[in-house]
């Protein structure tokens, strides 16, 4: 779960003011000295917290929660609402030229997931039918152009290089050449990171810029780093204007430091965030969303835009065919399920259901495993009993349970589940009918 410590720390302290009838000064202050610790400990930056703090209060105190008949839940809002508005009130796009190919250049410290990051963009870019084209030009670490054709193999996005021996402003403006020639319509142009800012690097992304004078200069940090991340932005975007954030490693235990101040710092947008290692793991920041996210309100609009990424509508269709003919085998519950995983780890996508908490998903106890184990049995299976899973019967159970490497209860479980599931179905489509029915008949 995204900031799991500051996310936890918040709902508690909000918590006690839900459900008050009213509310004294007294009791927005207290909750407010807990929120601010919770944002301190998270490393957000001192005065970013204090100027949240300043600003909620200030709306706390006023009418429209003193008049309210929910004060509690006001608060509540108005949180929600400052906390977007630290994180840059809406989702900004990428920039674009109006006559193509827009240049895009990735700059950040080496390490921050910079070329990871430009595969990432150019996949997303892909997948809404552009024409990306990568180019190397870090031609000091040995490794880093192959790292980048090797990423661009994997999202087939082909790589711009001309080796080590030029220097990375003439490969930029070949590149750029090279794009237009060959109608792509976005340029990502992956540059060299060093270990710590110098002055060398500066110039050398600053000569590039000037000639390729790119739409956006996108800074790849790590939310990880914390407050060294939101340093970083600042001195990268002092000496050259950068024009958007790409905050990576969101999937693992960063603080939230990095995601609540360096939009108030920097004055710059976050445009995306890195969800994981993964070349789809990259996803458009919406700055209410992850407020949301954060005081445990939920994302379904984010869990709506993955399920329509990962699933195939055909497929659906097919699906839902074969529910309503009685027809869904095994086999198609297998196939949910792959398209199930295909949406990402189950409790990242129960944490994006409102109302549940990082507490909640504990103590769910998602297992992962049982899911293998379910593909595992009805792989094991032949194409007739998955057709016709009456036929199995107890040698058939054992041999399903050697095969899968599982035991005789867990494949009992899997089929009467299958059987209470189909039976739902019928239901459903009963019902359906009943209703058709009436409704043609009046
Ligand atoms: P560069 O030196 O800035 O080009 O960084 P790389 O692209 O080589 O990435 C450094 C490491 O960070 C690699 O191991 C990546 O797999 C990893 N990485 C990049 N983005 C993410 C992310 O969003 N989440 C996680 N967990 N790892 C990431």
């Amino acid at each position: 779960m995204v900031f799991e410590s500051l996310s936890e720390k918040l709902q508690n302290a909000l918590s006690k003011l839900k459900g008050k009838g009213k509310l004294s000064e007294k009791d927005v202050d207290l909750a407010m000295r807990e929120v601010k610790l919770a944002l301190l400990e998270a490393d957000v930056n001192y005065k970013v917290v204090k100027d949240f703090i300043d600003k909620v209060k200030v709306r706390a105190v006023g009418s429209e929660v003193m008049e309210s008949l929910t004060p509690g839940q006001q608060v509540i809002k108005i949180v929600n609402e400052e906390l977007t508005n630290l994180m840059g009130e809406k989702a900004e796009k990428i920039n674009t030229s109006p006559i193509p190919p827009t240049v895009i250049l990735m700059c950040g410290l080496q390490g921050a997931g910079k070329t990871t990051t430009a595969g990432k963009l150019a996949y997303n870019l892909k997948k809404q039918n552009k024409k990306p084209l990568l180019v190397a030009c870090d031609v000091y670490r040995p490794a880093a152009i192959k790292q980048l054709e090797v990423v661009g193999e994997r999202v087939e996005v082909p790589v711009f290089s001309m080796g080590n021996k030029n220097n990375p402003v003439d490969i930029a403006k070949a590149a750029v050449e090279y794009g237009k020639k060959n109608s792509h319509d976005f340029i990502i142009i992956d540059t060299a990171g060093r270990l710590h800012i110098d002055e060398t690097l500066m110039k050398e992304l600053k000569n590039i810029y000037d000639s390729v004078k790119p739409q956006e200069v996108l800074l790849v940090v790590d939310a990880m780093t914390g407050q060294d991340a939101v340093n970083v932005a600042e001195t990268f975007n002092d000496m050259l204007e950068i024009t958007g954030i790409i905050l990576t490693k969101l999937d693992g235990d960063a603080r939230g430091g990095a995601a609540l101040s360096i939009r108030s710092v920097t004055g710059k947008p976050i445009k995306f965030i890195g969800m994981g290692e993964k070349l789809d793991q990259l996803e458009p920041f919406h700055p209410d969303r992850m407020a949301s996210r954060i005081l445990g309100m939920g994302d379904v609009l984010s869990l709506i835009e993955r399920a329509q990424a990962s699933i195939d509508e055909k497929k659906a269709l097919e699906l839902e065919k074969k529910i309503r003919s009685q027809q869904f085998t095994l086999d198609d519950f297998l196939e949910q399920l792959d398209q199930m995983k295909n949406l990402g780890p189950l409790d990242e996508l129960i944490a994006m259901i409102p109302g549940v908490n990082s507490k909640m998903i504990k103590n769910l106890n998602v297992d992962e495993r049982e899911i293998v184990k379910i593909q595992a049995i009805i792989q094991s299976m032949t194409i007739e009993e998955r057709e016709n899973p009456a036929i199995i019967d107890s040698s058939r159970r054992k041999r399903i349970a050697m095969g899968s490497g599982t035991n005789v209860q867990d494949v009992n479980r899997l089929l009467k589940q299958f059987k209470e599931t189909k039976k739902m179905m019928k239901r459903f489509n009963d019902m359906g009918k009943t209703m058709n029915k009436k409704g043609k008949f009046g």
